[in-house]
């Protein structure tokens, strides 16, 4: 899988160009000093079909693969970093219902968030607890034919702009041990009884909303159950090998595009009667940036292979998303080195290209969770 192939290669085509024609440096600049969801640029994603090209074809998909999903995602954030963000991140989750979900809930949801009519979150952080096996705060209690669902949710992307969530929470008060009784329900977002508090502004992904959301005895109907009972903590672990693959594909396409920036400009600005790109230390600098890109590239797309062959190899997601989050933030830091003082400036979007890498490695768990992960696939768990 040297070479993609010509679907494939049309695909990135059709990405690139997209992206080119829609996405603008002043419109991300002012859409994220605003905190504004790209509403019209989501919209012409998802008209070309760039939204949910992994679903099935059935529930509004595109029918391809996850490597196809990566495709897109690198090319969106390589021309822009916030906006391929936003973009991609307008179904967060929704691959839980495609993954779990019965037929009634993927033909109801999948479609919409497929053609940029709805967007999705996922509520499964909570403030006191991560992926520690205890019990969850949030529970949901079953009467009458409805979920029953109380507690707090925390650091929610889309929050407050969701038209669907993907809660996590403790449907099973009693179970040994506690991460045995979670589950997933579907939650509407205009359910009574949801509160959303705003988390504040972010060092980057400032298009997209980041909340808190209360849960006070917010009723859903019993059908809203993902896949089966006591299953969360399963699912949400196969959800994450392939989510990282997707943070993975994002970061390579912010790496690629700080480089694609500082080709630009060292090129252009001449000091001490040479250009910037004919100093050796820029070359060699250029040319460890564009290594670590191509490896952070191959080891994503082997994990999406993979994936779409069939199996799922948890220690190679979690390798390509440490992997290639540690590339973006050494090509963005280099990027601002080499733009000298100009790197400091908004008007050069390396800082904000920066400040977008910086947060993948902070989601979907931290570099130290993706080494707990490796170290059990090589070493086993301890
Ligand atoms: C941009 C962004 C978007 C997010 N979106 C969502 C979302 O949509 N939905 C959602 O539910 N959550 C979301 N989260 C929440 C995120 O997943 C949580 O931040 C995370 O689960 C909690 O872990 P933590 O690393 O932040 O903090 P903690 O678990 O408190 O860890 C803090 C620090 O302690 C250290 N540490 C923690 N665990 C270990 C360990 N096992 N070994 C060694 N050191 C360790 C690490 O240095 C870590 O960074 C988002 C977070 C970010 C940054």
């Amino acid at each position: 899988m040297f070479e993609l192939s010509k679907s494939q290669k049309q695909i990135v085509k059709a990405a690139r160009d997209f992206a080119k024609g829609e996405f603008d440096k002043d419109l991300a600049y002012e859409l994220e000093k605003s905190r504004t969801f790209p509403i019209q640029v989501w919209e012409k994603a998802a008209d070309l079909g760039f939204i949910g090209i992994h679903y099935p074809e059935d529930h509004g998909g595109g029918g391809l693969g996850l490597l196809e999903n990566v495709l897109i995602t690198e090319e969106l954030c390589h021309q822009d970093s916030a906006l391929g963000y936003a973009i991609s991140h307008a179904g967060f989750a929704s691959e839980c219902l495609a993954l779990f979900a019965s037929d009634e809930i993927k033909s109801r949801v999948l479609p919409q968030i497929a053609e940029g009519k709805a967007l999705s979150g996922a509520a499964f952080s909570e403030t006191q607890l991560g992926a520690i096996p205890l019990a969850l705060q949030t529970s949901a209690v079953e009467q009458n034919g409805k979920w029953v669902i109380n507690g707090e949710k925390t650091y929610v992307i889309n929050g407050g702009a969701a038209n669907y969530y993907i809660l996590l929470c403790q449907t099973d008060l009693s179970v040994e041990p506690a991460d045995k009784g979670r589950s997933l329900i579907l939650v509407e977002a205009d359910s009574p009884g949801i509160k959303v508090v705003d988390c504040g502004k972010n060092l980057g992904g400032n298009m997209v909303n980041t909340a808190d959301l209360i849960f006070e005895n917010v009723r859903v109907p019993a059908s809203n159950l993902i896949g089966k009972i006591g299953k969360g903590t399963d699912y949400i672990q196969r959800y994450f090998d392939d989510s990282r693959i997707m943070d993975a594909a994002q970061a390579v396409g912010i790496a690629a595009g700080a480089l694609d920036r500082t080709l630009e400009y060292t090129k252009g600005r001449v000091q001490f009667n040479r250009r910037i790109i004919d100093f050796q230390v820029t070359r060699h600098k250029i040319a460890e940036m564009a290594t670590q890109i191509e490896l952070s590239r191959i080891i994503t797309y082997k994990a999406a292979w993979i994936r779409d062959n069939g199996k799922t190899d948890s220690k190679l997601c979690s390798m390509a998303k440490m992997t290639a989050a540690q590339t973006a933030v050494n090509a963005c830091n280099h990027a601002i080195q080499m733009f000298g003082g100009y790197g400091y400036m908004t008007e050069y979007e390396v800082e904000r290209f920066y400040r977008d890498a910086r947060m993948i490695e902070n989601s979907s768990g931290n570099n130290h969770i993706q080494k707990d992960i490796i170290a059990a696939g090589i070493v086993g768990k301890n």
